[in-house]
Order: structure tokens, then C-alpha cells, then sequence
């Protein structure tokens, strides 16, 4: 197998990778800001600089010549190269700044020609915490600066399009913005403009930037010249904690990172899954973020004298089970949802078939022509595979308003979705039986009928399983707190570098923005104990695990397999 020697220790390697790929792949940090690995490769942010020797080869014996110490004659290139552009080649030997004080002076170098116009914006500057910039002028530029002329002073504040915002003084040209919509999403709407220490990215004239995957470019950007026009001066990096999850506008469960302030969501970022989404994610879902913090139910409530009145959650088990308890169940229609996680909907369909009711069913929620092939699709939920695989099909809507109207169905227990919001019935046809509902936020207009009312934590505050429309089983975890204590949440809750410990100290939590709701896989068992069928399981990753073991379509999707990408199941049908 070829070798190659780096700062004197030997690594073996297969194919023809590049240098800078190979040093990040195995832990060996090489400073760079233009590189990335989804996007060409221009070698032109000088960065990543390396020194490069190959073994002099003896042209009589055509094998490397030896020196007095038998060790191989390297024979070092006059320049120094960029590591991003260098292919490997068997027994190359390869100097980087911990072994060579001229790499290491060339870095020096090259940070303080990218400082010398740079402005001194770190204090107010969004990137700054996470600033690749700010990191590598710390360990590899220059002391201070030599430079006291006026800097060249260009656009600070330019709205590319309604998301994006162009800070032009700090961008350090490395076009990995441009490269972005010109390679990946391919709207071409960026271009570089002037040229020396005038450039800086633009649209092209009579041009805005509204590509739907535009926000990825802020992510990409090395410094602080792209940021959010939604998210910019609302937090520093340190204020918050990053949980890694997924996201749920549609069906493709994109991978994310939810930061949180104040036991607030106040942004959403891309994370890396090359099984699902790439690097990327789309705009719709990096602003999915206001249905976490805003209209959120404050406890359950049960309806009494025609109003719903704030009651204890015991007080509201004991009368949604008082309600079911007195029909058959098979005439109790239970909705599961494909909102909600596989484990709610599985336990959903235990309480229905310990009651003798038919199989649940959900509400799709299509939107024809939203989906892009891509990132987007035209199911608007985030589980609706993970419902079929349970067993719940989309509802037969003409079916079940028929049922309703004859009086075959004579209560309604719906599980994290709106059948009146939604139109599957009229608040007027559920006006007159019992409807039980688990619900995310006060603009369900299913409310306006409901006798129980639970409020359901949403994504971001529960630990649960969701199976993206390609069949990837992936892992939630909360994001936030909620108010009651559940020691699997306190156990799975996000700690991020920055506050660790999870103290009520920390710059996340805050009591005022905790919601008073619970997981749907809490409040279940509740009902079933009560109707004198028990649910019992220590937490979801017990159901799951039990669901994994019965259930062929969920073949391995157990919470240690699924960790932080995912796992690909079993086609449907595939297992039978
Ligand atoms: Fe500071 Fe980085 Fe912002 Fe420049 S881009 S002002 S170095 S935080
Ligand atoms: Fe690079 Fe950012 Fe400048 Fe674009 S704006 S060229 S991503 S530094």
C-alpha cells in the first residue's frame, strides 16, 4: 500500500486523495479557509501551505538513493504547496507548520496580507466565537499589526436578497460562496466583483439573491461577511447550546443544529449526514423555528361548562380516560400523526388495540409541487414513513366523515396533528362527541372542540424516532426544557461545548420559556393505566428497541445504532 510521511510519521493510504482531506480525515488540523470538501477546489486562499519532498530516485538502479544513514534522499520542491490541490503520491514526505519554520512563516505571512484590511469588527461581529479567522490569526498570524494607514473601506451593509447579508470589509475572497451557487444549488447568483483589495461577492445586476438554499452560503463563509438578516445581533456563539436533531418541515429530515437562548430556538444550522442531506439545508427550514417559541400552550386543560379551564395533568388523565371509558371502543377513531414521533404513534396504536378499536390512521399533508427533488418534498410532515411502517395508513377521508355522520364514530383521540385545522372534519361534526387531543400550539383549531387538551412537546423538547421519506430511522433529542421533570429528558438534554454542565446558570435555560407539556409517550401510559390497560416501558429508547425487535420494517433501528447519522431500514415490503 503507498505511504506517506507527514511531520515524520508514516500513514499508508489507497487511491489518490488529496493532502489536505487526508491531514483533516485523520485528526492532523492544517489551517485553511477556501477548501471545502463539497465544492472544487480553487487553492486560493494560500492558507493550507505545506512543504513537499519526494524521494530522489536513482537513475542506474531506479530505486530511491540512500544517504550515509540509509534512510531516502528527499529532494524538497522549491515552493511551498497548497495541501487542498496536492494529490498523494507513495513516498511523499510532507512538512507542515509544527516541523517547518518555513510553512509556519508563510502562514504568519499570508494571515496578516488577509488582516491588513480586514476590519476590527470582532466585538460586534456575529462570526466572532466561531470565526476561522479569528481562531487562526490566534494561533498561527502575526502579533499586532504593522499597519496604521486607513484601511480600504468597502459596502457594509448590502441585502443580497431577503436573507442574506453582505458585510464586504471582512469577506477574505476565498469564493466559496460563489462556488456554492454556482456548483451545488446552480442559481449562479453570486459573482466577484473588482478586483485586488477591492473585491467582494454580489449579485449581478438587477439580480436578488433569493435562491431557497441562499442561508447555506452564511454557513459556508469562513469570516463574518454573510450572515442571517433574521438571526445577525441576536446572540453570540457563547450564549448558546447546539443540540444536533433533525428538522420537520417536510418529509426529508434534513440534519441541523438547534441553538437555544434562554430556553428559546433563535437559530437553525446545517449538520453534515452525507446519507440524507450533504452539507446543506434549505432556507424554509433554517426559519422553521417560531412554531417552538411562539402560540405554546401554558398546561393541560380540560372543557367545562363550554370553556376549556386550566387543570393539574392528573386532573386532565382522569377525565380523558372518564370520556373513553364509557364508549366501544370500536367506535373511538384514534389519529395518529406523522408529525409525531414513531414511538407516540406506536403507543397510540397499543391503546387502540387494547381497546378494540381499529388501527390508527393519520392526516397527510401534502402540498403538490413544493418538493424539489432535492432537499424539499412535497410531504410537508416529517413521518409519515415511520407511520406506515407502523401500520398507520394516510386516513380514507370520505370514509371517516361518513362514519362520523352515521354516528359510527362517537369520540376522537387525536395525537399531535389538527383534523379540524386541516379540514378533515368541520369543528361543527365534532361539535357533539369527545375529543381527546395532544397538541403542539394554541392556533390548533381543533381546540375550539376538544374536551381534553394535552399539550404535546414538540421536536425540540422530546427524545424520539422519525423515518425520513428515503426509510432513514433518526434520533431527536431536546433541544430545551420543558417545565415538568422527566429525568430522560434531563438525561438527553443538549449540552453544548459552551455550557456543559446544564446549570440553571447556564445562559440557556430559562424558567420563563419553559412550556408546560409533556411527551406524548408520558402522557399515553397515563390514559391507558387508567383505562386499565398498562403501557409501562423506562422511556422511549425501550419502546423503540421493542418496536425494533417486532416490527420487520424497523430491523436495527435500536437508539445506539441509529446514534448521531441515522440507519438506513429495509424497504417496505422488502421484509415480507
Ligand atoms: Fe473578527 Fe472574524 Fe468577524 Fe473578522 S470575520 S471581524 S476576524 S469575528
Ligand atoms: Fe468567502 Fe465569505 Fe467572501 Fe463569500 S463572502 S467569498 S464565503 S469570505
Amino acid at each position: 500500500m503507498p505511504r506517506i510521511t507527514i511531520d515524520g510519521t508514516v500513514y499508508e493510504f489507497e487511491g489518490r486523495p488529496k493532502l489536505l482531506q487526508f491531514c483533516l480525515d485523520h485528526g492532523i488540523e492544517l489551517p485553511h479557509f477556501c477548501y471545502h470538501p463539497a465544492l472544487s477546489i480553487p487553492a486560493n486562499c494560500r492558507q493550507c501551505l505545506v512543504e513537499v519532498g519526494m524521494p530522489v530516485i536513482d537513475r542506474e538502479t531506479g530505486k530511491p538513493k540512500l544517504d550515509e544513514n540509509g534512510q531516502p534522499v528527499i529532494q524538497f520542491m522549491p515552493k511551498l504547496q497548497t495541501s487542498c490541490s496536492l494529490d498523494m503520491a507513495d513516498g511523499m514526505v510532507v512538512k507542515t507548520h509544527r516541523t517547518s519554520e518555513k510553512v509556519a512563516r508563510a502562514q504568519r505571512d499570508n494571515l496578516e496580507f488577509l488582516l491588513i484590511n480586514h476590519p476590527l469588527d470582532c466585538p460586534i461581529c456575529d462570526q466572532a466565537g466561531k470565526c476561522p479567522l479569528q481562531i487562526q490569526a490566534y494561533k498561527y498570524g502575526p502579533e499586532g499589526s504593522r499597519f496604521e494607514f486607513l484601511k480600504v473601506h468597502k459596502p457594509k451593509r448590502v441585502k443580497l436578497g431577503p436573507r442574506v447579508m453582505l458585510d464586504a470589509e471582512r469577506c477574505i475572497n476565498c469564493t466559496r460562496c460563489v462556488r456554492f451557487t454556482d456548483e451545488i444549488s446552480k442559481s449562479h447568483q453570486l459573482t466577484i466583483i473588482e478586483r485586488g483589495v477591492k473585491n467582494y461577492p454580489i449579485t449581478p445586476p438587477g439580480v436578488e439573491f433569493d435562491d431557497p438554499y441562499s442561508m447555506n452560503v452564511i454557513d459556508l463563509c469562513p469570516v463574518g461577511a454573510l450572515t442571517s438578516i433574521d438571526a445577525r445581533f441576536k446572540a453570540r456563539p457563547w450564549e448558546m447550546s447546539a443540540t444536533p436533531s433533525i428538522t420537520i418541515t417536510n418529509a426529508k429530515g434534513s440534519n441541523c443544529y438547534y441553538w437555544v437562548r434562554d430556553n428559546l430556538i433563535v437559530e437553525i444550522t446545517a449538520r453534515a449526514n452525507a446519507a440524507v442531506n450533504g452539507y446543506w439545508l434549505p432556507d424554509e427550514d433554517r426559519l422553521d423555528y417560531h412554531r417552538f417559541n411562539e402560540n405554546r400552550p401554558d398546561g393541560p386543560e380540560v372543557r367545562r361548562d363550554g370553556r376549556l379551564v386550566r387543570v393539574s395533568w392528573e386532573e386532565a388523565y382522569d377525565r380523558a380516560a372518564e370520556l373513553l371509558a364509557g364508549i366501544d371502543g370500536r367506535r373511538i377513531l384514534f389519529l395518529g400523526s406523522a408529525y409525531a414521533t414513531v414511538e407516540d404513534n406506536y403507543l397510540l396504536k397499543r391503546l387502540a388495540e387494547a381497546l378494540g378499536a381499529d388501527t390508527p390512521v393519520y392526516i397527510p399533508h401534502l402540498e403538490p409541487g413544493h418538493g424539489d427533488g432535492w432537499l424539499r418534498t412535497d410531504d410537508r410532515t416529517p413521518n409519515a414513513q415511520g407511520c406506515q411502517r407502523l401500520g398507520i395508513l394516510p386516513v380514507d377521508e370520505a370514509l371517516v366523515r361518513s362514519r362520523l355522520e352515521s354516528g359510527e364514530i362517537q369520540a376522537i383521540y387525536v395525537l399531535e396533528d389538527d383534523p379540524v385545522g386541516s379540514g378533515l372534519f368541520t369543528a361543527e361534526a365534532l361539535a357533539d362527541i369527545p375529543v381527546i387531543l395532544h397538541y403542539y400550539n394554541t392556533t390548533n383549531q381543533t381546540l375550539a372542540v376538544a374536551d381534553v387538551a394535552l399539550p404535546a412537546a414538540t421536536v425540540v423538547e422530546t427524545v424520539g424516532t422519525y423515518v425520513n421519506c428515503d426509510g432513514h430511522a433518526q434520533r431527536v433529542r431536546p433541544a430545551k426544557a420543558i417545565r415538568t421533570v422527566n429525568r430522560v429528558l434531563m438525561q438527553e438534554i443538549g449540552k453544548s461545548r459552551l455550557d456543559q454542565h446544564g446549570t440553571p446558570y447556564d445562559r440557556w435555560y430559562n424558567e420563563k420559556h419553559q412550556v408546560d407539556c409533556k411527551p406524548s409517550w408520558e402522557i399515553l401510559p397515563e390514559v391507558a393505566q387508567r383505562l386499565g390497560h398498562p403501557l409501562r416501558y423506562k422511556g422511549p429508547k425501550y419502546i423503540m428497541q421493542e418496536i425494533a425487535e417486532t416490527i420487520p420494517a424497523f430491523a436495527g433501528a435500536t437508539y445506539e445504532a441509529m446514534g448521531l447519522e441515522g440507519v438506513r431500514l429495509v424497504e417496505i415490503g422488502a421484509e415480507v
